[in-house]
């Protein structure tokens, strides 16, 4: 099969052929359709984080294919079915988090595209347990992106505890953010969306927002404090500084969710005005197989939108640096 490679942290992908992947126990093998490209999957394939995965690995966690080979003891899935393969790749289901619905922080998780190989792939393996089965009337190409850029924007939401009378920043309108702005609309909230070219914006707009700031001429914080300031800044952009100008564009008992991974990311935060305010500043990691459930039923009711463009993986490079050059709409999804 064929598959795009890290082979050395911060070198290009390399396209290889290599060994069909046989499913060990637990395991499936999916034959992947679509496949779709999360800035993770940059910061992985150039070692950005103070965790790095181990070279040679196959990036992509937002892969959808169909199961075409069951290991020993799968029975809750059958051969022909469409799943998603998403993020969290593997949990141990009996640690405190995967006990409290926190299998996202479970400490043993193996990681989809990082510690396991992932769906820059004609071919994948996933455990049966972590494969979400994706609902029949879905377009693996949109399934795709809802596999991490939908369920983490999703759970970003529910973690910030929007409501209809809130104002909530989305900082940054790329994969994830375009979803976020929808999320954000269904639970009622009025929308300001954050980004720094004038396409993303307008996407923005297209999806509902109320509010568009373009962060190269104008102040966001400025901006959302001339309207009472925020109940929920959601922190997208691949861009450290953002985060405290989206810290700052927070009303009192404002909430900071902190959602992106910039290299070497940090933040100050003033502790006067965070203990007199009241302020949250609190991580989200992807969701749950339960966020990504509610994410495709949403979806196949009809309630969001999925912006991609498709491309062949053979592209991956060039596609890679679309992405940092903020040049795609929202999402490319390789189609194999
Ligand atoms: P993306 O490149 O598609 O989108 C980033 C967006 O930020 C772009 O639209 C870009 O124009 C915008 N931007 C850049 N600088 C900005 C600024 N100063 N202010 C406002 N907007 C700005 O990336 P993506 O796939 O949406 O991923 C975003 C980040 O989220 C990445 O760091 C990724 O690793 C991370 N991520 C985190 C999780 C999680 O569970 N926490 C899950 C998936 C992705
Ligand atoms: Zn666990
Ligand atoms: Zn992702």
């Amino acid at each position: 099969m064929k598959a795009a490679v890290a082979r050395t942290l911060g070198e290009p992908l390399v396209i290889e052929q290599r060994p069909d992947p046989q499913p060990g126990p637990g395991q499936i093998r999916v034959r992947l359709e679509a496949s779709g490209l999360c800035h993770t999957d940059i910061h992985a394939a150039h070692g950005d984080w103070p965790v790095k995965p181990t070279p040679p690995f196959v990036p992509g966690h937002e892969g959808v294919g169909i199961v075409e080979a069951l290991g020993y003891g799968v029975t809750h899935l059958s051969v022909g079915q469409r799943v998603a393969v998403p993020w969290l790749g593997w949990a141990c289901g009996r640690c405190e988090h995967c006990l409290s619905g926190w299998e996202t922080l479970c400490e043993k998780q193996r990681n989809t595209g990082y510690s396991m190989d992932g769906g820059y792939a004609e071919m994948m393996l996933a455990y049966a347990d972590f494969a979400q089965p994706v609902p029949e009337r879905l377009d693996p190409r949109e399934a795709a992106p809802l596999t991490c850029a939908g369920v983490t924007t999703y759970k970003a939401l529910k973690v910030a505890g929007v409501g209809p009378s809130d104002l909530v920043a989305i900082s940054g309108v790329g994969g994830l953010g375009h979803l976020a702005v929808q999320y954000a609309k269904i639970a009622g909230a009025t929308v300001a969306a954050i980004d720094v070219t004038d396409e993303k914006l307008a996407l923005a707009a297209e999806l509902g927002a109320d509010i568009l700031i373009d962060a190269r001429t104008e102040d966001p914080a400025e901006v959302l404090q001339r309207h009472g300031g925020a109940h929920a800044a959601i922190a997208l952009a691949v861009d450290e500084e953002s985060f405290a100008i989206a810290y700052a564009g927070l009303r009192r008992g404002g909430k900071l969710i902190m959602v992106a991974l910039p290299a070497e990311g940090t933040i100050q935060v003033p502790v006067f005005s965070t203990v007199l305010s009241g302020t949250s500043v609190i991580g989200s990691i992807v969701g749950t197989r339960q966020d990504l459930a509610e994410v495709f039923q949403l979806h196949a009711a009809g309630r969001t939108r999925v912006i991609y463009e498709t491309r062949p993986l053979d592209s991956v490079n060039t596609c890679i640096d679309e992405v940092m050059n903020g040049q795609v709409k929202a999402r490319i999804v390789f189609e194999m």
